[in-house]
């Protein structure tokens, strides 16, 4: 076995809180950490001793963060791909690849390569100039209007529930249309559950995260627990087809797919929703849960060292929340609630000063028995911590 590269420098392109707790996996492992983000207040900029902050843009410190790592990876799909292919030889360092950031970050290529790949995806349709909307307005509704880039947790999404809504939109829909837009009509499904499976994946070899059950709420993930509340036959399922996508991806770090899981008339069927090809919010209570975390499972591949089997700690059943902007009053939480909190596992909070709506300021794990216990928990903390 070889030993880790303690030289080692691995450069993280974006520095929110996945690229923090990916450095702090690194920095358990020897290795260095260098940072690259536009924002110089960034979670993880502000614990690196490699901090980069300039715009994408600025080719020149773009360049010099390339050249001093070893292996570039990223904590966030939406980076200008044509910056980073300006980085010349330095590409061959970034994992994974540029052709993945590019599928995933657009969703018209992702789900039309999906599609292509004969993986399940809920019907779309793609809106772009000189489309034809009788389509659309033959489309089943409710609809979802996506934009293709840039869209992340709900934004840029517009939900069409009535003949009479989806009118009044055309007006609008034809102006961005016009404008150069591209959009996507997505139908939307009656969600039974929804989960998300993390993959780590070096040459040929895949390494899955145990699957996690997900929440969404105004379309951002809310609470994630663990076990998923799943079959067998679901979980081999999801575990296969997360398998066959980062293969035909060839990704080679970490890819997080994201399902609906929809009741038919024929049974459960799963559909993949969207690839982010990175540690994943669904995957944080992996931290407090299993001996190798989402982030320490990156770090691993990146620093060239083995996985090994990633495995539950205990049997008990955890919950994440995540902890948003909106919970805060006067820029504060409630703390006195830490006082009566029960099956606390861990609280973390990404160190970001502005507390605004809907933005991601930290996040909490409990345990209990069961994972409706442990939900509840955490679900009771989180009210808590945001009473006024
Ligand atoms: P997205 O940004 O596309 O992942 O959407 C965020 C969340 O909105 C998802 O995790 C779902 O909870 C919900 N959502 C998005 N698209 C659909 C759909 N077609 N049908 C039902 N729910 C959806």
């Amino acid at each position: 076995m070889r030993e880790p590269k303690f030289e080692n420098v691995v450069g993280i392109l974006g520095g929110g809180q996945l690229g923090l707790f990916l450095a702090q996996s690194l920095a358990r492992l020897g290795a260095h950490t260098a940072v690259f983000d536009p924002d110089s207040q960034a979670p993880a900029l502000r614990h690196t001793a490699k901090p980069f902050s300039a715009p994408f843009s600025d080719h020149k410190r773009l360049l010099e963060f390339a050249e001093q790592a070893q292996v570039i990876t990223y904590e966030f799909e939406h980076l200008p791909v044509n910056y980073l292919a300006g980085l010349g030889e330095q590409v061959a360092k970034i994992r994974p690849s540029l052709r993945v950031l590019e599928v995933s970050q657009d969703r018209l290529i992702e789900k039309n390569f999906l599609k292509d790949m004969g993986f399940p995806v809920v019907p779309f349709l793609e809106l772009k100039e000189g489309a034809e909307l009788d389509k659309l307005l033959a489309f089943p509704l409710p609809i979802l209007v996506k934009t293709v880039r840039g869209g992340y947790d709900g934004k840029g999404q517009t939900r069409l529930n009535t003949p009479e809504q989806l009118e009044s939109f055309l007006p609008r829909l034809k102006e961005k249309l016009s404008g150069g837009e591209v959009l996507v009509a997505e139908q939307v499904v009656e969600l039974h559950c929804e989960l998300s499976c993390i993959v780590g994946r070096k040459a040929n070899n895949c390494y899955l995260m145990p699957i996690f059950e997900n929440v969404h709420k105004d379309s951002i993930l809310d609470t994630t627990v663990f076990p998923a509340q799943i079959s067998e036959a679901l979980r081999s399922e999801v575990e296969e087809l997360s398998r066959a996508i980062a293969t035909a991806l060839d990704v080679q770090g970490l890819l997080t797919v994201e399902y609906f899981v929809v009741k038919e008339a024929s049974g459960l069927k799963v559909y993949v929703n969207e690839l982010a090809p990175r540690p994943h919010n669904s995957g944080h209570l992996s931290m407090q849960a299993f001996n190798i975390s989402q982030f320490d499972l990156l770090a691993r591949l990146l620093l060239d060292l083995p996985v090994g089997k990633i495995e539950p700690l205990s049997n008990a059943c955890f919950a994440m929340a995540n902890i948003l902007g909106d919970c805060y009053h006067d820029k504060q939480l409630h703390w006195q609630a830490l006082a009566e909190a029960e099956g606390l596992v861990e609280i973390l909070l990404y160190g970001k000063e502005e507390p605004r709506p809907a933005r991601k300021m930290g996040h909490l794990v409990t345990t209990g028995a069961t994972v409706e216990q442990a939900l509840s928990r955490a679900r009771a903390l989180r009210l808590a911590l945001s009473v006024r």
